[in-house]
C-alpha cells in the first residue's frame, strides 16, 4: 500500500502553490514532508486525503486514485490535518464512538477503548473535547486519524503544541504505526526527522528540492545537520 504522485499540481488564481510535484512514500519507511511556511506542504497533503481537487497531475494512495476514488481511498487511509476539526461539544468517548460508527466498523466499543489506550486519553476521556489542553486536542485528532487501522496515515504537523513528554509518547507511537504502514507526515522539528523518518521530501516554492533517504541526503549534502541542509535548499 503505496503512495504515488505524478505530476501533481494546484493553481490558486495565479499563485501556482504546488508545481508539477512527484515522489512516492512506501510502507515501513516514514516520510518526512518538509519546507518551510507557504511551501505547499498542506496544500499537496489536502490533495493527496482527496480533500482538495489537483489543477493537474494525479495521485493514489493504495492504488485508489486520489481524486476519483476517494470514498475507497478514505477506508484505507488515516488524516491528521494541521488544524483538526474536532467537534469540541462532544466528549472524547462520544465523539471516538461516532467516528468508528462513521466507518461502520465491527466491535466499535473495543476499537474506542483501545484507540484511547494507544494514543494515551484515558484520564481524559471522559471530557468535554473543548475542556483539553492543545496537546490533548491532538491526540484526539491521532485518535480518529487511526481508529480504523488505516494502512496509510497523513499527518500535517502531528507534534505540533505538545510538551516534551508528550512529544516523546506520541513520536513512539509514530515509530510504531510506521513499521508497517505507509506514512507521510510533515513538520518542523529537525531532531523529529532525524527521530522518526527514513525517507524526507523537501518542497520549497512549491516544487521538490530533495527527496531521497536521509542518510543520501546527508551524503550528497556534505552535512550531518539537517538544518544546514534545510536552510540552504529553501533559503
Ligand atoms: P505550507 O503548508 O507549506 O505552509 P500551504 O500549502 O498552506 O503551505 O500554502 C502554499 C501556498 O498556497 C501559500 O502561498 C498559501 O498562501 C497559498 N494558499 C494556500 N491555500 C490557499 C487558498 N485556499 N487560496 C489561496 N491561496 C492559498
Amino acid at each position: 500500500m503505496s503512495i504515488q504522485v505524478e505530476g501533481l499540481s494546484k493553481t490558486y488564481g495565479r499563485q501556482k502553490a504546488v508545481d508539477n510535484i512527484s515522489f512516492q512514500a512506501v510502507p515501513g519507511k516514514i516520510l518526512g514532508f518538509l519546507g518551510p511556511n507557504g511551501a505547499g506542504k498542506s496544500t499537496t497533503m489536502r490533495m493527496l486525503t482527496g480533500y482538495l481537487l489537483p489543477t493537474s497531475g494525479k495521485s493514489s494512495l493504495g492504488g485508489y486514485d486520489t481524486s476519483s476514488q476517494s470514498l475507497e481511498m478514505r477506508r484505507i487511509m488515516g488524516y491528521l490535518p494541521e488544524n483538526t476539526p474536532l467537534y469540541t461539544d462532544m466528549y472524547v468517548r462520544e465523539f471516538l464512538t461516532f467516528v468508528a460508527d462513521t466507518y461502520q466498523l465491527s466491535q466499535p466499543g473495543i476499537k474506542v477503548k483501545d484507540v484511547i489506550a494507544r494514543v494515551g486519553l484515558g484520564d481524559e476521556q471522559h471530557k468535554k473535547i473543548a475542556m483539553l489542553s492543545k496537546g490533548y486536542k491532538q491526540r484526539v485528532g491521532l485518535a480518529q486519524a487511526i481508529i480504523h487501522d488505516p494502512e496509510v496515515l497523513i499527518m500535517d504537523e502531528p507534534t505540533t503544541g505538545l510538551d516534551p513528554n508528550q512529544l516523546s509518547d506520541i513520536r513512539e507511537l509514530i515509530k510504531t504505526l510506521g513499521k508497517n504502514k505507509t506514512v507521510v507526515l510533515s513538520t518542523h522539528i529537525m531532531q523529529e526527522v532525524e527521530a522518526l523518518c527514513e525517507q524526507v521530501v523537501i518542497i520549497n516554492k512549491g516544487k521538490i528540492v530533495a527527496d531521497s533517504s536521509l542518510i543520501e541526503l546527508k551524503k550528497i549534502h556534505k552535512t550531518d545537520s539537517l538544518e544546514d541542509m534545510f536552510r540552504m535548499l529553501t533559503g
